[in-house]
């Protein structure tokens, strides 16, 4: 039998082979990296169905241009005359309108909630002791006029879209953190949210994977496709050619350079992100967005988590250290009392988020090519989208039918722009 091959084992690729391998498919993962840091291990680990508004929304683009001004704000994009990335924020200017907004919500949200409950389905079979998954809810805190005005039109828009969701006040949002101050105004409360360990996930599966026999290749990077008349018959590496049955490219932010291989267009951008993981104390406990600064807090018992920023760059190395002192400056701002020490560099986690232009993923069949399939650009969304695409992926290639809508995450609508 000839092997389904994955190209990127980040969270989505790894989702991917595991519904695969569930239906008995010969899968092998191939990545360039190490398979032990990508963009899917050091993020907030959060599953967000109430993440029903796509990036690319009204308020984005006049919020960017201020946000460009500050070297320690949430957003920035680094200029320089780079066709790819012209052509991204041209698409992503016109995709930022209520219309888009209106348009994306019943996509995003039949697909985080299929994606939530295969991430309680996975738990019902493999147990949560292995990556602390805490079903508890998602805060959204504000300590500004404007924040709060901003966050509760939200909160009546998930309600409309049928979201549970809670508006609180600063006694309320105390309540769910008895161990520490908390300096807002009040909070939105998504009680179907919830996080795990992102790293811990990560491993399991990879353990798990192996274990059923699939493969898992690092440092092999994929560099072409040998082609037939519309399918693909073998994939191209620095390490020489394997035939395959079918393609699944789940490959992030590199997605589009794997498009162009194939000779379609998909824009993509990566939009750099920091993380540090520190000591909890006085512990948190309820994992929160600190929304003026786009600041993440994940907890896991004695330790926490806080990451953010967006800079849309092509640099994936480097660390802006301006950016992570902005994050670490916004802890104190709503956590007076937590004990905080800037991490070192080597506590410094980065990664690259896939973001596609309109803000939502493209999962499904590629264009022209009949046996290859791609789930990318889920910007900040991936690991709570990761289930639901590899189990979506899978059925496509099983001819199974899916019961989520997929016509808004198409991979060739941007094939002619
Ligand atoms: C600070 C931060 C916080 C975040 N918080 C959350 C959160 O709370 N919840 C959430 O859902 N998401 C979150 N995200 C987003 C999430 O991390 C990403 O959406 C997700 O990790 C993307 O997964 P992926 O598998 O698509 O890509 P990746 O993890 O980037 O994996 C892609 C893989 O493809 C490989 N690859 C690329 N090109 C090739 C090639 N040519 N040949 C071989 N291999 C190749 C790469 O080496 C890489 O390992 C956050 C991101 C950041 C930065």
């Amino acid at each position: 039998m000839k092997p389904t091959i994955v190209i990127g084992g980040g969270i989505v690729g790894l989702f991917t082979a595991y519904y695969l391998q569930k239906e008995g498919e010969e899968v092998i993962v191939i990545d360039k990296g190490d398979l032990e840091e990508n963009c899917s291990t050091g993020n907030a680990g959060m599953i967000v169905p109430s993440h029903i508004v796509p990036l690319a929304s009204p308020g984005m683009i006049s919020k960017g241009i201020s946000w460009m001004l500050s070297s320690k704000s949430p957003f920035y994009i680094q200029p320089r005359l780079d066709r790819r990335l012209i052509e991204w924020c041209l698409l992503f200017y016109r995709n930022s309108s209520a219309k888009h907004v209106q348009k994306s919500i019943p996509f995003l949200k039949g697909i985080s909630l299929f994606s939530k409950q295969l991430y309680l389905d996975f738990i019902a079979e493999h147990g949560n002791g292995k990556i602390n998954f805490q079903d508890k809810g998602l805060l959204m805190l504000y300590k500004s006029k404007e924040g709060e005005q901003e966050e509760i039109e939200f909160s009546h828009l998930a309600k409309q879209s049928g979201i549970a969701v809670e508006v609180l006040s600063r006694k309320e949002v105390q309540k769910l953190e008895p161990n520490q101050e908390v300096d807002v105004r009040g909070g939105i409360y998504f009680p179907d949210d919830a996080h795990l360990s992102p790293k811990d996930l990560y491993q399991y599966l990879k353990q798990y994977l192996q274990n059923k026999g699939v493969k898992l290749k690092s440092n092999l990077n994929v560099t072409g496709f040998e082609k037939g008349a519309d399918e693909v018959q073998a994939v191209l590496t620095t390490e020489g050619r394997i035939t395959c049955k079918q393609v699944m490219v789940c490959a992030g932010s590199w997605s589009g350079e794997i498009a162009k291989m194939l000779g379609f267009k998909l824009p993509m951008m990566g939009g750099k992100g920091y993380s540090f993981v520190l000591p909890n104390s006085p512990q948190l406990m309820q994992s929160s967005i600190l929304t003026e600064a786009r600041v993440s807090q994940s907890p896991y018992g004695d330790k926490v988590r806080f990451g953010g920023t967006m800079e849309i760059s092509n640099r994936a190395d480097s660390i802006n250290l301006n950016r992570v002192r902005g994050i670490y400056e916004s802890i104190s701002n709503y956590y007076p009392k937590f004990e905080a020490e800037f991490p070192q560099n080597d506590q410094i986690w980065k990664g690259m988020r896939p973001c596609s232009p309109d803000g939502l993923p493209y999962i499904g069949k590629a264009p022209k090519w009949k046996n290859v399939a791609f789930g990318a650009g889920h910007s900040m969304m991936g690991l709570s989208l990761a289930p639901a695409t590899g189990k979506i992926l899978a059925d496509l290639v099983k001819g199974k039918a899916v019961d989520v809508k997929l016509a808004a995450f198409a991979v060739g609508r941007y094939t002619h722009y």
